[in-house]
């Protein structure tokens, strides 16, 4: 009987031995969320060769997470982080090659599949998108001028830069109203914008923000415009039922409206819906034979890091089962 330190090396000298080029892979994901790193942990641990291009963060959204309550497994709650590190560590263990690059070109055209990073070339007998999505922007010329100079996208990441200001949260999904929340922390004030007065957010984290005294909503609004001069100083709201417009002070505009998925590189080489997130035909199959897609680049839907774990896990198993009957063929 081995124990499970051996399984491991085991399983890592095999996936080495079988393979003579170190730049073709069983499966390469493209990704690392909890989608792609699920994926991994089976695939490698199914002894397929597995390569994960993680993009330039890896870890996806979580990186930029503060406390994650409702994964399963971790009663007193984990990090977003320290949940992405514990899900790399627990792929690499099974010998997943984790490469930090951004993918810039894909050729699903022919088998094997060709990956193209800035500097190298990888091939893949089967390909898991799982590249998630990211914030969606509101679209002001300001809002590119100031982004990085008091517009953010991830309070977790820049709430501690804005201590004792004022702050505007734009959103009404549950995003913002737990970015809001979390800004409090931080802020002198924080005013929430939402372009309707009915909050998509859930019960629970409106109840939080409502009881929150730092916390004002401005219903019916949106941003027009955003002034420095060299970081954000003021913030100009448009009320959408009478037109009129009111110029708020505030050293940060953090905008929560919701995530597009990152597709752009798939265009024009698998079936993607009108908002841009890939299609699937058959539970995680795409389009392509051998190109399979999981977490938020597919489902817009429940959005979740269980879930796309989840998804991670069901295109594994799909992975395994479509590889070894092509080849068994
Ligand atoms: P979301 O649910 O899609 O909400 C986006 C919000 O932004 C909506 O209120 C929407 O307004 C508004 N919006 C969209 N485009 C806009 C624009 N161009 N200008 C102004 N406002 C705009 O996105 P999310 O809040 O990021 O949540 C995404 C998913 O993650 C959801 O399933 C959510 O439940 C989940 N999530 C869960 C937690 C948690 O459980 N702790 C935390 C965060 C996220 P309308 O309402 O008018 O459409």
């Amino acid at each position: 009987m081995t124990t499970p330190a051996e399984e491991i090396k085991d399983n890592t000298d095999d996936i080495v031995s079988s393979n003579v080029s170190d730049r073709h892979f069983d499966v390469a994901i493209i990704g690392s969320g909890p989608a792609g790193y699920t994926a991994s942990i089976y695939t490698s641990r199914a002894k397929l060769k597995t390569i994960i291009i993680s993009g330039s963060l890896p870890g996806g959204q979580l990186m930029t997470t503060t406390e994650v309550e409702n994964f399963p497994g971790f009663p007193n709650g984990i990090t977003g982080p320290e949940l992405m590190v514990n899900m790399q560590q627990q792929s690499e263990r099974f010998g997943t090659k984790i490469v930090i690059d951004e993918v810039t070109r894909v050729d699903f055209k022919n088998r094997p599949f060709k990956i193209y990073t800035g500097s190298e070339e990888y091939t893949a007998d089967c390909v898991l998108i799982s590249t998630g999505a990211s914030p969606r922007k509101l679209g002001l010329k300001s809002e590119g001028d100031y982004s990085g100079k008091g517009v953010s996208y991830c309070a977790t990441c820049d709430g501690p830069f804005f201590r004792n200001q004022e702050i505007i949260v734009v959103g009404g999904g549950d995003t913002a109203l737990e970015e809001a929340t979390f800004l409090t922390k931080f802020g002198k004030s924080v005013k929430i914008v939402h372009r309707r007065n009915e909050l998509r957010a859930s019960k629970i984290l409106q109840e939080r923000a409502f009881e929150n005294p730092k916390i004002e909503f401005i219903w019916n609004s949106a941003v027009v415009d955003i002034k420095g001069p060299s970081k954000v100083a003021t913030v100009t709201i448009k009320d959408i039922t009478t037109g009129a417009e009111t110029t708020l002070n505030a050293g940060g505009l953090f905008v929560a409206i919701g995530h597009e998925p990152n597709t752009t590189i798939f265009k024009n080489q698998l079936d993607l819906d009108e908002r841009g997130y890939v299609v699937l035909n058959n539970n995680t199959r795409t389009n392509i034979a051998g190109v399979f897609a999981a977490g938020d680049v597919h489902d817009h839907r429940y959005r979740q890091a269980i879930t796309a774990a989840g998804f991670g896990c069901m295109a594994a198993l799909d992975i395994e089962k479509w590889l070894s009957e092509t080849r068994g063929k």
